[in-house]
This record gives structure tokens, C-alpha cells and sequence, in this order.
């Protein structure tokens, strides 16, 4: 409202500053007696002339007078000035000189109503900035933390819309317990943790879990990002953490919840090019905060990271994010619960087994999961069905693993050979090994970036996998090369990826798992992951060039056992890898059954 009224104020100011500039072109113009030169000259001489104005345009003089009159004479410039020159000017006269056109007089005037305008547009948008609403883009609120105050009447989210994370919620309700009723605890001597830190890859339900927090427990809940901290100026985010806390305490018992904190908590002192003085100055101030206020005061930080390995040791230790609570991939049983939290407010058609769903997206989060069930419902508008059907969910599933089906896109009959011969290699090798996982579908339409895709489900989530596992999931990778080569006689790039992550497993067991005879059960490090800006780039190799030599040469070796196993399999069963390819290249798709079957009979 005010911003609004302001406005016309400006608005006449303006206007009254750009009359008053123009002003003086008005006066001696009214009520003048007329003299002529002569008598100008004599007034001039008796010294009776208080002031003149020249306007050489129209070559007249005009002027008051001592006795107050106003008068006006006619002549020549050249005359005129002719005679001042002859006759200097008493110094009482004042003096005006007028440029010729009034136009001109504008243009001259412009670049002062501008510079007015610039003014007074400056002084406008600087009071609209100070009091704009409390606003937190204003200069003098840089140094203000960011932190959102949770509205406790807002949409509340509670501990039953995370789902599947039983263990997590059970260890986060003490501490919503603790901010309840803190006497049960301090009379028991207990120490509740001041810091807690969720740490999970992303999508794992952090934010969701830390929100669910701020729901439960009634009590004010300060959201603030990583990030919010990270400004261009020196010393900000320093003086941002001071004031999140100076808030925290006015508002105690309270939550503090920095999500991301990776954003500012990495590790003092590394990365690319040294520390980084903003960064350093935030954390150390947090880290002081952190210290300044005592136990069971009713100040509970929550943090959230996926990268908890770039995270200063110092945070981590005792009396700050002392309690570390890992926010996992869901089970199976823990899919099958987040997809009824996501289903509840969609159509589902009753055939739909959210079990049958759940067993088929191993590895998936509950992002993904929340993305499944979305695709899954707009895909039914497309195909203009009322109620989402398994169908729908097993596309969007697939479409979330392997990108959007592209049938659009062009194949031509030598590609779709390769393709399915390709395909087919992998699925006969992986059938014909004892560990691998059925197959699901095999398809060679191209899906995303791939040009056909073999997907293979387990039947039981795993947790960990054992050397002949691996093994086999080399093998079957191999598998679409090595069926290229002995089908059509040449390679092609399709199976870059394959052999990208055959690499990558054989590389893992050496150097990471300890699964290689010749060098033994060491942890080489393959630091591929460390290359991440958090760590020290230039970190040193701690092995020799010799063992290094060793590692290339056992990565190698499994890579060509793995090879020859899959040439072998293929070789002796050249029968059902034509018989499952020439299938594919007629319907396009099959699913496991009807793979299992050509597979048995051929
Ligand atoms: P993170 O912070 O771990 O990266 P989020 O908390 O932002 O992940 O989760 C993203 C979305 O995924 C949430 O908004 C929610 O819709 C969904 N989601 C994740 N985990 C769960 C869960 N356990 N239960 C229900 N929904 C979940
Ligand atoms: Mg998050
Ligand atoms: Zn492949």
C-alpha cells in the first residue's frame, strides 16, 4: 500500500522540480513598458538598471529596473553588446543571457531532468528495497540468516507420509519426544544428542524425513539450505550462521535443520586451488555455534548430506553431529510402502499389485518411486484410460530405467539385426550361468540413448555380492559383443557401455574388494570417486608403478576369462541365440516367459 501511495508523490515532485527549472523563462515577459535604446542606454549610464536579460533571438533586452519597473527594449545584439563593452556594468546589474530557440532550451535542460529522474528513480527503488516486505534482498539484510521458520499450521507432513523407513523414524521420534517433554530426560541424566545427520544418497526421503520432524514435534523448525550460506562476500555466511542461531536460541526448544550441508561443511583446506575463505570462515563459525550452546537446551540441529565423505571430520565428532542416522534405498517391502503412499490420491485399476511392483524396481528410491507413480498417471491421460492400469506402471517403471520408448525413430534392417543379436547374447549368456537373474523383457526398440535393452530382475533384493557373482555379471555383459562377432562377423560401438561397466566391475574387484589372487586382499583405492571437489585432486597413489602394472594385468585377465566363457556358452549354443534373435526381430519384445520358453525348446 505504501509503495503505491508513493507514487503520485514522486510523480509531482518531479513535475514541480522540472517547472521550476524553467521558471525564469517567464519573468519581464508580463506588463513591460517598452523604451527604447536611447533611454536604455541613459538608464544604463545613471546606473538606474538593476538587472537584464538578453534574448539575442529576438534581440531584445528585458529587465527590472531600480524603481521596480519592468521594461523591454528592441535592439541589434551587435549593438547591444558594442555597448556594454564600452560601458562596463556597474557590478549591482545581475545579468541573464538566453539562448536563442526554446527547443534548444530543452535540449539543453535535458540531461538535468534525466540526472533528476536517475535521482529520484534511485531514491524510489532504494526505499522500495529497505522496506519491501521484509524482503530478504535488501543490502542491509545480507548478514541475516535465511532461515524459513516452519509455519506450524501449514500443511503438516507426519512421520506417515515417509513410509518404509521404520528405523529411521523410530530413532528421529526420541529426539521429537526429547523437544516434548525434556524433564523425563535431563531428571534421567540422559544426554540428548545436539546434532543429528541423515545421510543417504539422494532421493532417499532426507528432506522429507527432516520435514516430517518439523511436523511432529511442534516446535519451531528452522529450514535453511547449505547453499544459503555460500554468498560472493567474505564474512556473510559467517555473520548468517551467527544470526540463525541468535534466532534459534530467542525461539528455544526449537529445530535447526541445515539441509545439504556438504554445501558448506566440506573439509577445510582441500580441493582444487586450496581452501576457500568464505567456506572455511562459515563452517568455523558454525562449528563455534555449535559448541555455544550447552546440552538439553533445547537446540536440536539436524543436518542432511549425501556426501558425507567431503564432510570436516570436525562436525562429526562428539557433541556436534554426534548421532549419524543412514537413510537407505527401501527393500522391497519398503517399495511396496512407499508406492502405497504415493498411489493413495491416484485411480488404480484393481488388478494392480503394488507387490508385483515393487519386486520389479530393485535399486529404486523413493524419488524414483513418486516419479513412477506420476508417469504412471499422466501416461494414462495420454492414453485417455480412467482408471491406471499395470500396464501404465510397468511402462513408466521401464521408462525410468531405460528412458522413453523412441518407435519413431528409424532402424534400419542391418542395426535391428545387430540389435538383436546383440540383446539376445546377453540374455542366453546370463540364462545359461547359475547366479544370474531371471530375465524380465528383452526389447529392441530403442529406449533413451540405447538402442535395445535386456532387463534382468533378482529375485530377492541383495546386499552384497560374491566374486562368482561378479564374475558372471561380466560375463553377461560380454555376451552382446561376443555374439556380434560370432553372428555377423563384425563389432560394433553398441556395446561401448557393456564394456564400459565390465571394466568397471573387474577394476572394482581388484582394487577395491580384494577378489584378485595374485595381489591379495589390499585395498588399492581406485580413486575414481575422489576426484570430486571435496578431496585433494593431486592425492597420491599409494602403490607402485609395479603393482600398478600387476593391477592392469589382473583387470585384463578377468576381462578375458569373462570373454572366453561367453564365447564358449554362445558357441555351444548358437541353436537358441538364433532362435530367441529371429523371434526379436519379429515381435520386438518379449518378456520372460515367452523368452524362457523359445530358450527351452530350441
Ligand atoms: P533427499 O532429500 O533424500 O534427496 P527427498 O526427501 O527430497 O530426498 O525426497 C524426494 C521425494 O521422494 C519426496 O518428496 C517424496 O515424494 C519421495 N520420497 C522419498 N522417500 C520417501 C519415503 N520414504 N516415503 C514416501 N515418499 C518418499
Ligand atoms: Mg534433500
Ligand atoms: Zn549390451
Amino acid at each position: 500500500m505504501k509503495k503505491i501511495k508513493n507514487v503520485p508523490f514522486w510523480v509531482l515532485t518531479t513535475v514541480f522540480v522540472i517547472i521550476a527549472a524553467t521558471m525564469p523563462l517567464n519573468t519581464g515577459k508580463n506588463k513591460a513598458t517598452i523604451i527604447n535604446f536611447n533611454q536604455f542606454q541613459n538608464d544604463w549610464t545613471n546606473n538606474d538598471i538593476k538587472s537584464f536579460v538578453v534574448q539575442d533571438d529576438e534581440m531584445s533586452v528585458s529587465g527590472t529596473l531600480k524603481n521596480g519597473t519592468t521594461y523591454n527594449t528592441v535592439v541589434p545584439s551587435v549593438r547591444l553588446f558594442q555597448f556594454i563593452q564600452d560601458h562596463p556594468k556597474s557590478p549591482t546589474i545581475v545579468e541573464t543571457y538566453v539562448k536563442p530557440s526554446t527547443s534548444l532550451i530543452w535540449l539543453e535542460l535535458l540531461p538535468n531532468l534525466l540526472f533528476i529522474l536517475m535521482i529520484v528513480g534511485f531514491v524510489f527503488i532504494f526505499k522500495k528495497q529497505s522496506k519491501g516486505g521484509g524482503g530478504n534482498n535488501g543490502l542491509m539484510k545480507l548478514g541475516k540468516s535465511k532461515a524459513k521458520l516452519v509455519d506450524p499450521n501449514q500443511k503438516k507432513i507426519s512421520f506417515d507420509d515417509v513410509a518404509g523407513a521404520d528405523e529411521e523414524k523410530a530413532e528421529l521420534a526420541e529426539i521429537v519426544d526429547f523437544l516434548k517433554q525434556p524433564k523425563r530426560y535431563v531428571d534421567m541424566g540422559a544426554r540428548i544428542p545436539k546434532g543429528v545427520l541423515l545421510i543417504g544418497p539422494p532421493g532417499t526421503g532426507k528432506t522429507l524425513l527432516a520435514r516430517a520432524i518439523s511436523g511432529e514435534a511442534g516446535v519451531p523448525f528452522f529450514s535453511i539450505s547449505g547453499s544459503d550460506f555460500v554468498e560472493m562476500f567474505v564474512g556473510v555466511g559467517a555473520s548468517r550462521v551467527h544470526d540463525l542461531f541468535e534466532q534459534a536460541k530467542k525461539n528455544s526448544p526449537c529445530i535447526i535443520f541445515i539441509d545439504e550441508i556438504d554445501a558448506v561443511g566440506r573439509q577445510r583446506g582441500a580441493g582444487v586451488g586450496g581452501g576457500n575463505d568464505e567456506r572455511e570462515q562459515t563452517l568455523n563459525q558454525l562449528l563455534v555455534e555449535m559448541d555455544g550452546f550447552g546440552e538439553n537446551e533445547g537446540i536440536i540441529m539436524i543436518a542432511a548430506t549425501n556426501r558425507p565423505d567431503v564432510l570436516d571430520p570436525a562436525l562429526l565428532r562428539p557433541g556436534r553431529f554426534d548421532r549419524q542416522i543412514f537413510v537407505g534405498v527401501p527393500d522391497r517391502n519398503g517399495r511396496e510402502e512407499i508406492l502405497a503412499v504415493h498411489s493413495k490420491n491416484k485411480p488404480l485399476a484393481p488388478e494392480v499389485d503394488l507387490s508385483i511392483l515393487a519386486k520389479r524396481t530393485p535399486g529404486f528410491t523413493g524419488a524414483d518411486i513418486e516419479n513412477l507413480m506420476n508417469e504412471s498417471a499422466l501416461l494414462t491421460v495420454r492414453r485417455d484410460k480412467r482408471l491406471i492400469g499395470m500396464d501404465e506402471l510397468e511402462e513408466a517403471a521401464t521408462r525410468i530405467m531405460a528412458g522413453p520408448e523412441k518407435k519413431s525413430r528409424v532402424v534400419n534392417e542391418d542395426d535391428r539385426r545387430l540389435t538383436a543379436y546383440h540383446e539376445s547374447g546377453h540374455v542366453i549368456v546370463m540364462n545359461l550361468l547359475p547366479n544370474s537373474d531371471p530375465v524380465h523383457q528383452i526389447s529392441i526398440v530403442p529406449r533413451g540413448r540405447a538402442g535395445g535393452y535386456t532387463m534382468s530382475l533378482p529375485e530377492e533384493d541383495k546386499s552384497y555380492m560374491s566374486r562368482s557373482r561378479l564374475e558372471e555379471e561380466i560375463v553377461g555383459l560380454l555376451g552382446g559383443r561376443v555374439a556380434e562377432k560370432l553372428v555377423i562377423g563384425d563389432i560394433s560401438t553398441g556395446a561401448s557401455n557393456d564394456i564400459e561397466r565390465a571394466t568397471g566391475i573387474a577394476r572394482k574387484m581388484v582394487m577395491d574388494y580384494g577378489m584378485s589372487d595374485t595381489l591379495g586382499t589390499i585395498a588399492f583405492g581406485s580413486g575414481s570417486d575422489e576426484v570430486f571437489l571435496g578431496r585433494d585432486i593431486g592425492k597420491d597413489r599409494k602403490y607402485s608403478e609395479e603393482t600398478a602394472h600387476k593391477i592392469d594385468q589382473e583387470i585384463k585377465k578377468l576381462i578375458d576369462a569373462a570373454y572366453t566363457k561367453a564365447l564358449t556358452l554362445l558357441t555351444e549354443n548358437r541353436s537358441k541365440l538364433n532362435a530367441v534373435a529371429e523371434e526379436l526381430l519379429i515381435k520386438e519384445k518379449l518378456e520372460g516367459v515367452e523368452f524362457k520358453e523359445i530358450f527351452a525348446r530350441s
